[in-house]
């Protein structure tokens, strides 16, 4: 590696920025790194995290640690505001320096998506979403309090609010973690307690659609919906919400009343697309060209959740799967071009399959046209789960732990952490 290398920006320490960084550990350019939180989480576990089965250090390791030993690659800890790309710049804070411009020959942005609230920004101060570990960090705090509340509280209606757990959207994530409450209140909380119940509970999942999971076929959402309800969930389909405030939420004509109400409804890209002032589509991802450039700027690649290419008439989906195969063709791009060497065929996904787990020893497998689902598919789940994990580390530690709780039912965080002031 030489000064006069080009440099390669990479926005994203995520799924699609830490495969293209990968692939480009050997190719002669200069990496940059940039992301504003200094650690690449696997987004798939947050709900272990929220529901206390992991801790947070066990789904999440530090980018400059993941990437410490590629000599040709720096990391930053900031946070991107913009993208001058005529003078071929990306514009950071960090720290406390505002406005930071940072050359590049060549850029990937792969800055990933956020909650969306489908215009309906007022819910988010009442029903957060997951999608950090500081989301599922907060999220595992305010459950267990939420029990802690209800073991001294009198008032039978305040104390069925804090027993009622309420997640707005039936997607994997909605899925997973009603699940996952459901098996926590049932085995590793059960006997916790001395006043409360806590298998009494409620766990109710709701969606405007007509079944859960729609990304499955309809025989795989039906398999998940009937476990579900096996696991005590009150699942509620074809019900929209029309509000959501301190007290709980309003789904057509009834107000649930709730303490925890969960958003796992939408997601909206990073505004990459106004960085750039390029076309985007009705979300609001970048709409990129086959090889994932925008127009007129062969050297600016968007990837992953922020990104719009559709493929057989359909648009890709935002997952990891798909993240992780644009970081790869991006950096390889990269390397053909500054290698001189001649440039890749058009990007293709390669679908591998869709998973999602519902409760202990069930899961939904959808492959190359082939559905499963129960044990053999929670197996699956399992082990590609421990194998996409970042590090060899981590693949320990959560294998050791998830025998631990499957065998025991007890989970490894269950701690409240709050900053108390001293009196
Ligand atoms: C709860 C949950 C469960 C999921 N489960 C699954 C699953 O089971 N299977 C599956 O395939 N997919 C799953 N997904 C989706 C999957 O995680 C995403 O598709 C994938 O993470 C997208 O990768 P990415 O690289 O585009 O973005 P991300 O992995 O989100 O990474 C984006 C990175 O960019 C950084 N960043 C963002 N904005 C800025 C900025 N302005 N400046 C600097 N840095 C910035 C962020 O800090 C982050 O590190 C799940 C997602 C969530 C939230």
């Amino acid at each position: 590696m030489t000064k006069q290398d080009p440099l390669v920006v990479i926005v994203g320490g995520g799924f699609g920025g830490l495969a293209a960084a990968r692939v480009l550990r050997r190719a002669p350019v200069r990496v940059l790194l940039i992301d504003r939180s200094n650690h690449h989480v696997f987004q798939p576990l947050l709900y272990q995290v929220a529901t206390s089965v992991l801790a947070p250090g066990q789904i999440a390791s530090p980018i400059r640690g993941l990437l410490a030993s590629h000599e040709n690659t720096s990391v930053m800890l900031g946070n991107v505001t913009g993208v001058d790309a005529a003078l071929r710049q990306v514009i950071v804070d960090a720290d406390d320096r505002v406005g930071i411009g940072i050359g590049y020959d060549y850029l990937i942005l792969a800055t990933g998506a956020t909650h969306s609230y489908f215009g309906h920004d007022e819910f988010a101060t009442f029903a957060p979403g997951l999608k950090s570990l500081a989301d599922a960090e907060s999220l595992r705090n305010h459950i267990l309090s939420a029990f802690e509340k209800a073991e001294i509280e009198s008032d039978d209606h305040r104390r069925e609010a804090l027993m009622t757990f309420v997640m707005v959207g039936a997607g994997p994530t909605g899925v997973e973690l009603a699940s996952a409450i459901a098996v926590m209140v049932r085995t590793t909380l059960r006997k916790n307690f001395r006043r409360i119940h806590p298998n009494s509970a409620r766990v109710i999942l709701i969606d405007m659609g007509h079944r859960p999971l729609g990304a499955f076929s309809e025989k795989l959402s039906e398999a998940a919906r009937l476990r579900l309800i096996e696991l005590g969930v009150d699942v509620r389909l074809g019900q929209a919400v029309q509000s959501i405030d301190a007290e709980g939420v309003v789904v057509g004509q009834e107000r649930i009343p709730s303490k925890t109400v969960i958003w796992t409804a939408g997601v909206a890209p990073s505004p990459a697309g106004k960085w750039l002032g390029s076309a985007v589509d009705r979300a609001g991802r970048v709409r990129v060209q086959s090889d994932l450039t925008i127009p007129q700027h062969p050297e600016i690649f968007v990837i992953g959740d922020t990104a719009s290419l559709d493929q057989g008439g359909r648009p890709l989906p935002g997952v990891a799967q798909v993240a992780m195969q644009q970081g790869v063709y991006a950096a390889k791009a990269i390397f053909r071009h500054v290698t001189k060497k001649p440039a890749l065929p058009p990007f293709r996904y390669f679908d591998k399959g869709n998973l999602a787990v519902v409760g202990k020893n069930f899961a939904v497998l959808q492959a190359a046209g082939i559905g499963m689902s129960g044990f053999a598919a929670w197996l699956v789940w399992a082990l590609i789960h421990i194998q996409f994990l970042a590090e060899n580390s981590l693949r320990f530690s959560v294998f050791l732990q998830w025998v631990w709780t499957y065998l025991s039912g007890k989970r490894g965080d269950r701690l409240i952490i709050e900053h108390h002031r001293d009196a």
